[in-house]
């Protein structure tokens, strides 16, 4: 069974924010939905996803893809290299996890993907929601995201 780290329906963590379609969100940015898909699929963001599957976008999702394509434009880094930039986000010290969790973890210290990117590390096997994470929300705040992995996200 294939376990999605997205939100389906949970008005709270909304809280009155708009939604936006990747339709706006494509023309917004100047990119194509497919574009956007393919983010997704690269595994550097995930999305929030209504009941019915379609996709929905935050302006915190925005200024993420955003500095995604930043990355990418002004950076010249590859998706390997953002993957390999979110996964040095400490989830096991965020979280925390318990040892054994942490041992046994896909994503631990040697990964070179975000946590989020894998199905199978023992909080989303538990049915934990990536979007509601404390980690994943690191990556939607982008100044605590450059403070805790202190690089250089041009975002700005
Ligand atoms: S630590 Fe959070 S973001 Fe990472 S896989 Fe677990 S629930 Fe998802």
């Amino acid at each position: 069974m294939k376990i999605s780290p997205q939100t389906v329906d949970q008005p709270e963590c909304l809280s009155g924010e708009k939604l936006h379609s990747p339709r706006e969100v494509a023309h917004m940015l100047d990119l194509s939905v497919e574009t956007l898909r393919l983010y997704e699929r690269e595994g550097l963001f995930v999305p929030y996803k209504l009941s019915s599957g379609h996709r929905r976008f935050t302006d915190e999702d925005i200024e993420w893809i955003k500095c995604i394509q930043r990355q990418i434009h002004e950076n010249k880094l590859n998706f390997a290299g953002i993957r390999y930039l979110l996964a040095m986000l400490p989830c096991h010290e965020m979280k925390p996890c318990c040892l054994e969790d942490h041992e046994t973890c896909p994503a631990g210290t040697k990964s070179c993907r975000p946590c989020w990117d894998f199905e199978d590390t023992p909080c989303r096997i538990q049915g934990e929601n990536c979007r509601t994470c404390v980690v994943y929300q690191q990556v939607l705040n982008i100044d605590n995201l450059k403070q805790i992995l202190q690089v250089k996200f041009k975002c700005d």
